[in-house]
């Protein structure tokens, strides 16, 4: 077979790495001192394909080869498809190349595991290292650590990168033994536990002297495939939140699964991925981290799946509805966050504003609300915002969104236009 060139490696490594969602890159700080490149504070993924991919950073795997057989995945070994592999300078000429040509900012570096997790661990690092150390790239980097590599390895790389995240992919053991049953919850589990103590001490330390090298500041960050495996939504929030809270996570992605091969352990999806179930989760993880939800309000075992037809903070309101509805001139910042309508800032504007004089229902608006659904849950100076006060049903009619998924699923461009804001994105808004 003829040797490729690099742009052919490019295009085949570029296309593996598109069902990874999790490059987002906001959260990083790294100045720069005399080389190239900026990591910005407040998010450089700020371009969004139709699919919602995003496409500022330069996005590829290491390699495409793969010694495991994952189940749902395009790379994996049983597959009959051509494999390729970058060296580690080839991925640093690549990323140069395309940040002098602004075409992206930085870097998400994912791949198979070629030989072993450690072999494959040195090369991400040495690839991360020529950046930093040889081009002396201060841009964004975000690197995949590889379950079961050496733990030393993965504090070496999370020196050099912005985040580091480990895939945990199937939201429980059983899931993971059947559809990925070369990696297990323990070599998942152990980089992550390494990865959040070592942001913790890290932080600590840098405390004391801002010598010590930060470790992966913009924080660690894992993928969960929805819709590949049978748990339901209770246990994949529940089991967010116990990432977030024990274990320093950033963020966990969702990722609706997406058939790639043919395989009598994945379930058939008729039509497009669960795109509207990846949503309604995005929500629930947002209200979890922004809002002061517990996973538990949410959802229960008498309901344990999203409604999708509903946003989850309408649906904990409707299963509550003897707190409402709230006299916004008295109620306290947490119960107005739990109020349809009323957002985290339009929440705390409202704390704010009503120190100046008691508000009306049309100053509510003015600060934000989004009266079309938090009329039915409010009062303001003891007026009612709707006409009346519907039942639980009359309000989940009038709740209910329509909710598009995305067209169709395919890799963003490097090149693409990226100016279409997708669902996903859509979550920022106010709930
Ligand atoms: S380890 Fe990663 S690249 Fe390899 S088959 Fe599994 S999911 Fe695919």
């Amino acid at each position: 077979m003829p040797e490729l060139s690099l742009a052919e490696k490019l295009e085949i490594l570029a296309d593996g790495a598109k069902y990874d969602v999790s490059c987002a890159s906001s959260g990083s700080s790294r100045r720069n001192k005399g080389g190239i490149g900026n990591a910005a504070q407040c998010g450089i993924c700020h371009s969004w394909t139709a699919d919602g991919r995003c496409v500022s950073l330069l996005k590829i795997l290491l390699t495409n080869a793969c010694i495991y057989d994952c189940a749902y995945c395009v790379n994996r070994r049983s597959n009959d498809t051509r494999r390729v592999l970058l060296t580690p300078a080839e991925v640093a000429e690549l990323t140069i190349g395309f940040y002098r040509r602004n075409a992206i900012e930085g870097l998400f570096l994912s791949t198979g595991v070629v030989k072993d997790p450690d072999h494959t661990m040195e090369l991400l690092i040495e690839a991360t290292s020529i950046l930093r150390e040889e081009h002396r790239f201060n841009g964004y980097i975000h690197v995949k650590v590889v379950p079961g590599a050496d733990l030393l390895l993965v504090d070496r790389l999370g020196r050099l990168a912005d985040r580091v995240s480990v895939n945990m992919e199937l939201p429980s053991r059983e899931s993971l033994q059947l559809l990925a049953p070369d990696k297990s919850r323990e070599a998942i589990v152990a980089p992550m536990k390494r990865v959040g103590e070592l942001i913790v001490q890290t932080k600590e330390e840098r405390k004391v002297s801002r010598k010590i090298p930060p470790f992966a500041p913009a924080g660690q960050s894992t993928q969960l495939i929805i819709g590949a495996s049978g748990e339901s939504d209770l246990q994949i929030v529940s089991l967010a939140a116990g990432l977030y809270g024990r274990l320093s996570m950033k963020r966990v992605y969702y990722s609706a699964f997406i058939p790639v091969n043919t395989d009598t352990r994945l379930p058939s999806v008729v039509g497009t991925p669960p795109l509207v179930r990846e949503h309604r989760l995005y929500q629930a993880d947002w209200l979890m981290r922004y809002y002061g939800f517990a996973a538990g309000e949410l959802l229960d075992e008498e309901h344990p799946n999203l409604d999708l037809s509903l946003d989850p903070k309408a649906g904990w309101a409707l299963r509550n509805l003897h707190l409402f509805p709230v006299e916004v001139n008295r109620a306290p910042l947490e119960l107005l966050l739990r109020v349809p309508g009323i957002g985290v800032r339009s929440a705390q504007r409202i704390v704010g504003a009503r120190r100046g004089g008691h508000l009306s229902l049309d100053d509510l608006a003015l600060l934000g609300v989004v009266m079309k659904r938090a009329r039915y849950f409010v009062t303001a100076r003891g007026r009612f915002g709707a006409d009346m006060t519907p039942d639980a049903a009359g309000l989940q009619a009038r709740l209910t969104e329509r909710t598009t998924p995305r067209p169709r699923w395919s890799q963003p461009s490097l090149f693409d236009g990226a100016n279409a804001i997708d669902i996903r994105s859509t979550i920022t808004g106010e709930l």
